[in-house]
This record gives C-alpha cells, sequence and structure tokens, in this order.
C-alpha cells in the first residue's frame, strides 16, 4: 500500500512536507497548539464557574416570591440560561427531599417541570468564615459543632 496518506500540522491543517516527525508546520502553529493544550483546564473552569455564577443570578431573578418561594417552570430557567448540568451542593432534608444548590440559591423539582426556587439566607453568613480564620491560630470551631446535622443522610 502507497503511503499516500500526508500529515498535516496539528493546529491548522496544512500539510507537512519535508521531515516526517514534524507535527507542526511552523513555531508559531506550535506554539499556539501549547498555549491551548495548557489553557483548557483553566478555560474549563473558568466556563463551569460562569455557568455557576449564571445560574444562580437566574434562581434568583427569578425567585422574587414574597417568602422567598416561588413555583416556575422548567422552560422560564431554560429560557434565562439556566443550565441544569452545574451546581454547587445538594441538600437532602429528612423529609427525603432533594434542593440543588446554586451557593444559596436553590430548587426542588416538585414534578417533571416544575421547580420551587428557595433561598437559605444562613449560607451568606458563612461568607466571612474564611477571612476569619486567616487570622486566628486556634483550632476548630466550637460555633459549629452543635450545628443541627441535616445533611448526614449520605447520597
Ligand atoms: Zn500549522
Amino acid at each position: 500500500m502507497p503511503a499516500t496518506e500526508e500529515k498535516r500540522c496539528l493546529e491548522c491543517g496544512e500539510p507537512l512536507r519535508g521531515r516526517t516527525d514534524k507535527r507542526f508546520c511552523s513555531d508559531g502553529c506550535r506554539n499556539l497548539h501549547h498555549y491551548r493544550i495548557n489553557n483548557a483546564p483553566i478555560n474549563y473552569v473558568r466556563n463551569v464557574v460562569n455557568a455557576l455564577k449564571r445560574n444562580r443570578r437566574v434562581l434568583a431573578e427569578l425567585n422574587n416570591g414574597p417568602e422567598g418561594k416561588t413555583k416556575v417552570h422548567r422552560d422560564r430557567l431554560l429560557e434565562h440560561g439556566f443550565n441544569f448540568m452545574y451546581h454547587t451542593h445538594v441538600h437532602r432534608t429528612r423529609m427525603g427531599n432533594t434542593y440543588i444548590f446554586c451557593f444559596e440559591q436553590g430548587y426542588l423539582e416538585l414534578s417533571e417541570n416544575w421547580f420551587m426556587l428557595v433561598r437559605r439566607d444562613e449560607y451568606l453568613e458563612r461568607s466571612g468564615d474564611s477571612s476569619a480564620r486567616s487570622g486566628a491560630g486556634s483550632a476548630g470551631r466550637p460555633d459549629e459543632q452543635h450545628g443541627h446535622r441535616d445533611t448526614d443522610q449520605g447520597e
């Protein structure tokens, strides 16, 4: 079988001539290729973080009920750009309901297409924890030890 299969630059796809071990047509393409590979994880993380932020914003915007609860249809969430793939954590209640959270904004699936949006303001009060901890060197946080344990039911 003749070796008609020509090698192409991994970056731009130009046919490669000359040395057979070349992978790129130019230094520029090689640099660009490595730059792209090295930045892929960073870009991925940035995209996920942006999706989480957008989800949080959508939930906050749509959850304008008087008691911090609003029932919305799936289509409204999707219209606003909500992405069901990403959330920060899951909260399962003793009653067996599973709330999905994007930061302090969450939702409970009521039926196939309906969701109850909720908000947990107490999460916001914990936001100072990390900065407070960096100063004092004491071990443990006694104020947390008596907290109610409502998320220990496993996955
Ligand atoms: Zn090239």
